[in-house]
C-alpha cells in the first residue's frame, strides 16, 4: 500500500502521462511505418509491371525493326547487283507489293540519286514526286555509312499519316551513291499494339529513339507527341552514363505527370522503349485503403490520449488532494503532539490506535507502550461504567461528543483526576463511525482546588465543622427527609455561658482554643452517619440528630454537657462550677405531624436555650418544658 505521504511525492503523473504519448507515439509510428511499407510495395509492384511490359514491348520493336531491315538489305543487295535500270524497276514495281504482307510495313520506296521516286507499294502517280528534300535522304547521300537508319517519324507524302522510316544507301559498283530504299511503318501500328496492355488511366508507353525524339506513343490518337523532341529531358541529358535498363522516376515533361517507369534500349537498334504508370494511378487504392486505416488509427490514438489525459488528471488532482492531506496532516499533528493535553485516537474495539506524546504527562506511560492497549485501562473502578456508557453511547452513534470527569492511574503519582472530551470520527470514504478521538486533561490541581473551595465553602475555619450554611442548608434537607419518612428530628441549640468574661479574663486566643475544645466534643457526640455538628454563629453551636426523638436528643445534649465538664476548662467568672459550661436547648418534631418548617423546630430550640440560661446555666432544658409537645398519634 502506497501511503498517502509517498503519493504525494512520487512523479507518478508524469510517468502515466509519458506513458500515455508513449503508446500514441508508438502506435502512430508503427502504422505511419505499415502504411509507408505496404506503399512501397505497391511501388515495387508497379515496378515490376512495368518491366515486364517495357520488356515485352522493347521485343516487340527489335522484331518489327528486324523484319524492315531484312527486307531493306534484301532490296538494296538485288539492286545494287542489277542496278537502277528500267527493267530492273519494272520487275522490283511488280515484287514489292509481295513483301508489304505484314501489316506493320506501310510501304516500300525506292528513290534514285537525285530523290525522284523509282518505285513503290502506294499506288499513285510518283512521276513527279521527289525525295530528296528528306532528311534521311541527304544524310544517305552525303555518308557512305551503309547500315539502316531510322528516322525521324515524317507525315508520309504518300498518305499523310504519321510513319517512321528505315532507310538504307544504294551504292553503285564503284561506290557512289545511287539511290535511297525507304521503308515505313505507320506509328498508328506501335500505338495500336501499345493499346492492347493496361498502363493505368494515366500510364503510356513510348518508342523512342537514341537522340530523344519521340517515335511512338500510346494514347495519341491526335498524333500531338509524335515526333516531339525530348533530347533536353533530363533522362536523355544523362544518356550516356545510364544503364541500358532501369526503373526511372520521373515527371513527364509533356503531361507533367508524376511517372514510374522502366526504360529498355534496345541491344540491335537505336530504340528505346519507356513503360510507364502514373504514380498517382499505382497508390490510389493505397491511397484509400491509408487513409480509411489511418483514421481509424488516429480515432484510436485520439481515444487513447483523451482516457490518458482524463486518468492523469485524476492523478494529478489526486496527488495534489494527497499533498494538501499531508499539510493538514502535519499541522494537526504538530497541534496533537505540542498539546499539553493528551490526544488519543480510539478504535471501535476500544484499542488505542493513536496517542500523543503528553501522555507521558498524564498517565505516565510512553505512547509507544499505550498504543493498542485498552483506552479504558488504568480508570478507577467506580469511574469505569460512566466512561464505558459515555464511549458505547459515541459509537452507537446516540451521541456526537461526551465530556465528563474521572479518576485515572498514573503509573508514579497514583491516581489523577482527568477530564475527557470524547468526539466521534467518521471513515472517510464510507461516512461511517469508526472511532472516537478523546482529549484528556489531567484535572488533579484543579479537582483539590475545587473540594477545597467546596468544604471551605460549607466547613467553619476555626472549628472545622460545619458552618451555618451548610447547617441551614442540611436542615432544610433532613426536615424534609424526615416528613417523607415519618420520622424525628431533634436539634440542640448549646451556648457557652458567659463567654464574653472568658474572652475577657482569658484573651481572645483562649476563647478560640477554648471554641476548638468544645467542637471536638460535639464532634465526638455526632456519632451517627446523618448526624451533624455546626458553629451556628459566635460561641453557640447546633447539632442535628435525624431519626431521634426527645430521649436520644435529651441524651446527646446531656452527654455533651457532661463531657465539657470532665474537661474541666477554669473559668474563674462562671460561678458556680469556675468551669466552663454551656447551656443547651433541645428540641424534638415529627415534621409530618406539621404543616409549619424547620424554622419552628430552631425557634423551639432556641426558646429553650433561653430558658436553661434563665433557670441558672450550666443546664439542659427541653423545648417540651417550655411549650406542650404535640402528642403522638400513632
Ligand atoms: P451568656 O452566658 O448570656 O451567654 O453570656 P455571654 O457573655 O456568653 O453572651 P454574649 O452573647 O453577650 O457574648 C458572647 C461573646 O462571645 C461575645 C464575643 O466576644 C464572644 N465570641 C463570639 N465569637 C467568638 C470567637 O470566635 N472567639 C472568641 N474568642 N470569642 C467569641
Ligand atoms: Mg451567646
Ligand atoms: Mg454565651
Amino acid at each position: 500500500m502506497v501511503t498517502s505521504r509517498e503519493f504525494a511525492k512520487t512523479r507518478l503523473p508524469l510517468w502515466a502521462a509519458g506513458f500515455v504519448v508513449l503508446i500514441c507515439v508508438a502506435i502512430l509510428g508503427l502504422s505511419a511505418w505499415r502504411e509507408w511499407e505496404t506503399r512501397n510495395a505497391d511501388l515495387r509492384n508497379a515496378e515490376i509491371d512495368v518491366t515486364n511490359l517495357a520488356q515485352s514491348l522493347i521485343q516487340h520493336a527489335d522484331d518489327t525493326f528486324e523484319l524492315a531491315d531484312t527486307i531493306l538489305v534484301g532490296l538494296v543487295h538485288r539492286l545494287e547487283l542489277d542496278g537502277t535500270g528500267p527493267d530492273t524497276i519494272a520487275k522490283l514495281q511488280t515484287y514489292l507489293p509481295t513483301r508489304k504482307s505484314s501489316d506493320r510495313i506501310r510501304g516500300i520506296f525506292i528513290y534514285d540519286e537525285t530523290g525522284r521516286w523509282l518505285a513503290t507499294t502506294e499506288r499513285i502517280d510518283f512521276s513527279k514526286l521527289n525525295n530528296s528534300d528528306r532528311e534521311y535522304f541527304r544524310q544517305h547521300r552525303d555518308s557512305p555509312e551503309k547500315g539502316t537508319l531510322i528516322g525521324r517519324p515524317v507525315k508520309s507524302r504518300a498518305g499523310g499519316q504519321w510513319i517512321i522510316t528505315a532507310s538504307r544507301r544504294i551504292d553503285r559498283p564503284d561506290g557512289s551513291f545511287a539511290g535511297v530504299a525507304l521503308l515505313t511503318i505507320d506509328v498508328a501500328y506501335f500505338v495500336k499494339f501499345y493499346e492492347r496492355f493496361d498502363f493505368g488511366p494515366n500510364g503510356s508507353a513510348s518508342l523512342l529513339n537514341n537522340g530523344g525524339i519521340m517515335l511512338a506513343r500510346s494514347r495519341d490518337e491526335a498524333s500531338a507527341f509524335v515526333g516531339r523532341d525530348l533530347s533536353n529531358a533530363p533522362l536523355f541529358k544523362t544518356w550516356a552514363s545510364r544503364p541500358a535498363a532501369a526503373v526511372y522516376y520521373f515527371t513527364s515533361p509533356l503531361d507533367g505527370v508524376q511517372r514510374l517507369s522502366y526504360y529498355q534500349r534496345s541491344s540491335r537498334y537505336p530504340l528505346m522503349v519507356l513503360a510507364s504508370k502514373s504514380q498517382d494511378d499505382v497508390l490510389r487504392p493505397w491511397r484509400r485503403a491509408a487513409t480509411a486505416r489511418m483514421t481509424f488509427v488516429l480515432g484510436l490514438v485520439l481515444l487513447i490520449a483523451l482516457i490518458g489525459f482524463y486518468l492523469v488528471r485524476q492523478l494529478v488532482q489526486r496527488q495534489r488532494m494527497a499533498q494538501a492531506l499531508v499539510a493538514k496532516e502535519a499541522n494537526f499533528r504538530l497541534l496533537a503532539e505540542q498539546s499539553s493535553d493528551m490526544v488519543t485516537r480510539i478504535g471501535m474495539d476500544n484499542r488505542l490506535l493513536y496517542v500523543s506524546p503528553a501522555c507521558v504527562r498524564i498517565t505516565g506511560w510512553s505512547a509507544d507502550e499505550l498504543l493498542t492497549t485498552s483506552a479504558l485501562a488504568g480508570i478507577h473502578p467506580d469511574d469505569m461504567e460512566r466512561v464505558e456508557q459515555a464511549i458505547t453511547a459515541l459509537k452507537n452513534g446516540e451521541a456526537e461528543e461526551a465530556r465528563f470527569v474521572y479518576r485515572q492511574r498514573h503509573r508514579d503519582k497514583g491516581e489523577i483526576w482527568a477530564e475527557a472530551a470524547l468526539h466521534v470520527t467518521l471513515a472517510s470514504d464510507s461516512g461511517e463511525i469508526d472511532g472516537v478521538v478523546a482529549v484528556v486533561r489531567d484535572m488533579t490541581e484543579q479537582k483539590d482546588l475545587q473540594d477545597k473551595l467546596a468544604s471551605l465553602a460549607t466547613t467553619d475555619g476555626l472549628t472545622g465543622l460545619a458552618n451555618r450554611r451548610a447547617f441551614d442548608e442540611r436542615l432544610t434537607d433532613e426536615w424534609a427527609r424526615a416528613r417523607r419518612d415519618g420520622t424525628q428530628l431533634s436539634l440542640l441549640l448549646i451556648d457557652v455561658d458567659h463567654f464574653k468574661k472568658f474572652n475577657d479574663h482569658y484573651g481572645h486566643l483562649a476563647g478560640d482554643g477554648c471554641l476548638r475544645a468544645l467542637s471536638r466534643i460535639l464532634s465526638a457526640h455526632a456519632r451517627r452517619p446523618g448526624d451533624l455538628a455546626a458553629r451556628y454563629g459566635g460561641e453557640e453551636f447546633a447539632v442535628l440528630l435525624p431519626n431521634t426523638g426527645p430521649d436520644g436528643c435529651a441524651e446527646v445534649g446531656e452527654a455533651i454537657r457532661q463531657a465539657l465538664h470532665d474537661l474541666a476548662m477554669l473559668h474563674a467568672q462562671n460561678p458556680p462550677s469556675r468551669l466552663v459550661t454551656v447551656s443547651v436547648g433541645a428540641a424534638a418534631s415529627l415534621p409530618s405531624e406539621t404543616t409549619a418548617d424547620s424554622s419552628t423546630l430552631v425557634a423551639a430550640a432556641d426558646r429553650a436555650l433561653y430558658a436553661a440560661k434563665d433557670r441558672g446555666r450550666d443546664r439542659l432544658v427541653m423545648s417540651g418544658q417550655v411549650v406542650p409537645w404535640p402528642a403522638k398519634t400513632a
